[in-house]
C-alpha cells in the first residue's frame, strides 16, 4: 500500500456519506488513470457516473471493492477505512454488491442455484435459509417462475437480472454497476434498469457507471463526468444536460445524438 498520508476517519454521524473518496490516484505502472478523485455518495444516492471509454470509471470502480489497489487516497464505507491494510477484503466486499457487464452466471447452476451458492459461500446460511431467499430476491427482479431455468434458457436481461438478484440477495450497504446493460440488446435494456429503478426508489445506494444517459437523466440524483482520470463536471441531471458549459462534457454528450 503507497498510501503516504496518514487518515483520520471522518467523524460518524447520521448525516456522515454512505462512501466516501479522497484524494484517489490510481496508476499501472507509469500510466496514471486515476488522477485525484473526490467523491462522496450519500445514503440512498443514485450516482451515475459518466465519460468517455479509457476515462477510469471501470478503474475507480475497481478500487472501490479493492480489486485494484488504490497507488493513493483514502476510500470510507461507512466510516470504515476500505484502504486499509489489515481490513479484511472478505467482509469487506461483502457490504458491496457489484453488478457487471458479463452476467458471470454459473453455466451449469439454475437461477435459483446461482443465487443461494452465494449465500451458502459468502453468508454461510444453510441450505433451506438460502434457497428461500433467493427466490425471494428472484421474485424481485420479476423472475418468479423461472427459479429453474439455466442461465441458457434465459434471455440475457433475464440473465443480468439473475446477477441483480445475486448481489441484493447479499444485502450489500453499497451497490456498483459497471454497465449492467451494455452487452444486451437493445430490446433487453429497459428491463434491466427498471429493476435498478427499483432498488433506487427502495432506498439504495448505488454508483452506475452507464451510457444510458435517459436513464442517468430520470432516476440518477447526481451525474459525475470523469474525463482522463479526472471528475471534470458534477451537478444534478439539470445541472449536466441543461445548465454545464464544459465544453469537454458537451463534446461527450455530443457522441450520444
Ligand atoms: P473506462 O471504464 O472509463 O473505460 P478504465 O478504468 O477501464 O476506463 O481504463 C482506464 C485506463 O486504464 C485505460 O487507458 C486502460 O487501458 C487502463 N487500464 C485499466 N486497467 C488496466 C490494467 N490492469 N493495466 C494497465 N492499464 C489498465
Ligand atoms: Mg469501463
Amino acid at each position: 500500500m503507497a498510501s503516504t498520508q496518514p487518515v483520520v476517519a471522518p467523524v460518524e454521524t447520521g448525516a456522515a456519506p454512505l462512501l466516501e473518496i479522497r484524494g484517489l490516484h490510481k496508476s499501472f505502472g507509469k500510466t496514471a488513470v486515476l488522477k485525484g478523485i473526490d467523491l462522496s455518495v450519500r445514503r440512498g444516492e443514485l450516482v451515475a457516473l459518466i465519460g468517455p471509454s479509457g476515462s477510469g470509471k471501470s478503474t475507480l470502480l475497481r478500487c472501490i471493492n479493492r480489486l485494484e489497489e488504490p497507488t493513493q487516497g483514502a476510500i470510507f464505507l461507512d466510516g470504515a477505512d476500505v484502504t486499509a491494510a489489515r481490513r479484511d477484503l472478505n467482509g469487506m466486499r461483502r457490504q458491496i454488491g457489484m453488478v457487471f457487464q458479463a452476467f458471470n452466471l454459473y453455466p451449469h447452476l439454475s437461477a435459483e442455484a446461482n443465487v443461494a451458492l452465494a449465500l451458502r459461500k459468502v453468508l454461510k446460511l444453510p441450505r433451506g435459509e438460502a434457497a428461500r431467499r433467493a427466490r425471494a430476491a428472484l421474485d424481485q427482479v420479476g423472475l418468479e417462475g423461472r427459479y429453474c431455468a439455466r442461465p441458457m434458457q434465459l434471455s440475457g436481461g433475464q440473465q443480468q437480472r439473475v446477477g441483480i438478484a445475486r448481489s441484493m440477495a447479499l444485502e450489500p450497504k453499497l451497490f456498483l454497476f459497471d454497465e449492467p446493460t451494455s452487452a444486451l440488446d437493445p430490446e433487453l435494456v429497459a428491463e434491466v434498469l427498471s429493476v435498478m429503478r427499483k432498488l433506487s426508489d427502495d432506498g439504495k445506494t448505488m454508483v452506475v457507471v452507464t451510457h444510458e444517459m435517459a436513464f442517468a437523466r430520470d432516476v440518477a440524483d447526481r451525474i459525475v463526468f470523469m474525463d482522463q482520470g479526472r471528475i471534470v463536471d458534477q451537478g444534478p441531471p439539470d445541472h449536466i444536460f441543461r445548465d454545464s458549459t464544459n465544453p469537454r462534457l458537451a463534446d461527450f454528450l455530443r457522441s450520444f445524438r
